[in-house]
């Protein structure tokens, strides 16, 4: 295919692979994501809100340009050069996420995000293989779009939902798991391989492994682990993992579903139209092998050439080194937070989380505390995070949270601080 995908600045990474190659500089890769050039407010931008979505390196923005500029066609059909090009960067694409992933390029499915992918399999496969009185577990800690679809296929199939508690310290409560697993006998347990406001990491491969074993199909929310550490699908045990391509580098508008070959052999797709099909009567139609049977329509092909470029700077970086990188920051963040009177912070320690740091400080609406962080240009986010149970769980209405990616330094976490303690200043009278 014609378009140029740039791989990041040479100078900006370690060579692929390279092993005790130095930890990478996130001030070097600043350079390669132009909207960190940008300033707020009269400040520099320190971006702390990557968990809602993740900034993109100018490879990916190339890309997603080069893609339109140069080979711009749609994907399958069509016998001209355009068409043929389109189509190599899609289908490059899906083999480009397969072998991230540790996966065959048929059990890789297209979507519009983690959203559209979980319910795919909430409809297309649970609705159509449980049975009236069925369990389908989660846990407390699930954002909505691993609970909403959950509610509405329990409510529509008659299928019972029970979630998982938590330990007080935010993670999740692997014994009451096994007992609720040799309870109910779940045929589906859906969990968050790391929650996107208490950050903690869940024990997946554990967890797959007796929820199998006891019979269940495990269906992994990755949204927040795929971006940030390194997921092998062999090793994680599950049957599917859901993620989106935004928060890890890439463009909106794609998401991947990673089902193992003989559970997306058994499930039905949620929208009919055309790519989808083997063969159409007018009153009868039978499906593709998938995954085409699940990308019914026009898919997002720009989009998907562009997270090729996405996952070639994340590879080229190392999801290890990314990891480390994050596990230093959070335990930097943890510590000076810790410090700051008031502060509370929400789930365990930095030896079991991510770097994601949801808190509240006395005194100040979570909102009003992000406003002065804007002001500052310390972008972070405030609310239930679409985890309204988990909330209510923790016995607060919203929380602020901070969240951090491979451009992100010390610096930032010392902005953050600072910003808080005026917050506190002026807000709680302190
Ligand atoms: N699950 C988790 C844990 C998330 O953090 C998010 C995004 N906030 C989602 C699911 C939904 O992802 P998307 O909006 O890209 O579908």
């Amino acid at each position: 295919m014609a378009t140029s995908v740039q791989p990041p600045a040479g100078d900006a990474v370690p060579p692929a692979g390279a092993k005790g190659a130095p930890a990478f500089d996130p001030a070097v890769l600043r350079r390669d994501f132009p909207i960190l050039q940008r300033t707020v407010h009269g400040r520099p931008l320190a971006y702390l809100d990557s968990a809602a979505t993740s900034q993109k390196p100018a490879a990916v923005i190339d890309a997603l340009a080069a893609f339109y500029r140069e080979s711009n066609a749609n994907v399958h059909r069509g016998i001209h050069t355009l068409a043929e090009e389109a189509t190599a960067a899609y289908e490059g694409a899906r083999a480009r996420t397969a072998a991230f992933l540790g996966a065959c390029e048929d059990e890789i499915v297209f979507t519009r995000g983690t959203t559209e992918a979980l319910n795919m399999v909430a409809w297309g496969w649970a609705f159509h293989h449980l049975q009236p009185g069925d369990t389908i577990l989660v846990t407390l800690m699930e954002h909505h779009s691993n609970l909403v679809p959950w509610q509405q296929v329990a409510a529509r199939g008659g299928f019972q939902l029970r979630a998982v508690p938590l330990t007080p310290d935010g993670r999740l409560d692997t014994e009451a798991f096994t007992r609720l697993l040799e309870a109910h006998r779940p045929r589906v347990v859906a969990l968050a391989h790391m929650s996107n406001v208490l950050g903690t990491i869940n024990p997946v491969p554990e967890l797959a492994r007796q929820a199998r074993a006891a019979g269940a199909v495990v269906v992994v929310d990755g949204a927040q682990s795929v971006p940030h550490l390194p997921v092998d699908v062999g090793s994680l045990g599950a049957d599917f993992l859901a993620f989106s391509a935004h928060k890890m580098l890439g463009p909106t508008g794609l998401g991947v579903l990673y089902g193992r070959r003989e559970r997306l052999a058994e499930m039905e797709p949620l929208l009919g139209g055309g790519g989808m099909i083997r063969r159409v009567e007018v009153d009868r139609s039978t499906w593709a092998d998938p995954p085409q049977r699940f990308e019914a329509g026009t898919p997002p092909i720009a989009e998907a050439a562009a997270f090729t470029a996405a996952l070639d700077y994340l590879q080229r970086l190392g999801l290890e080194a990314v990891a480390a990188h994050e596990r230093e920051l959070v335990r930097y963040a943890w510590e000076r937070l810790q410090q700051v009177p008031g502060l509370v912070l929400y789930g365990p320690g930095p030896e079991h989380r991510g770097g994601v740091l949801s808190f509240t400080l006395e005194g100040v609406h979570p909102h009003d505390l992000a406003q002065v962080l804007d002001g500052e240009g310390v972008a972070i986010r405030a609310g239930h995070h679409c985890t309204q149970p988990l909330h209510r769980h923790l016995g607060v209405v919203a929380t602020a949270r901070a969240s951090f990616y491979i451009y992100n330094d010390r610096d930032d976490v010392d902005r953050l601080v600072d910003g808080i303690e005026k917050a506190r200043r002026l807000l709680a009278g302190s």
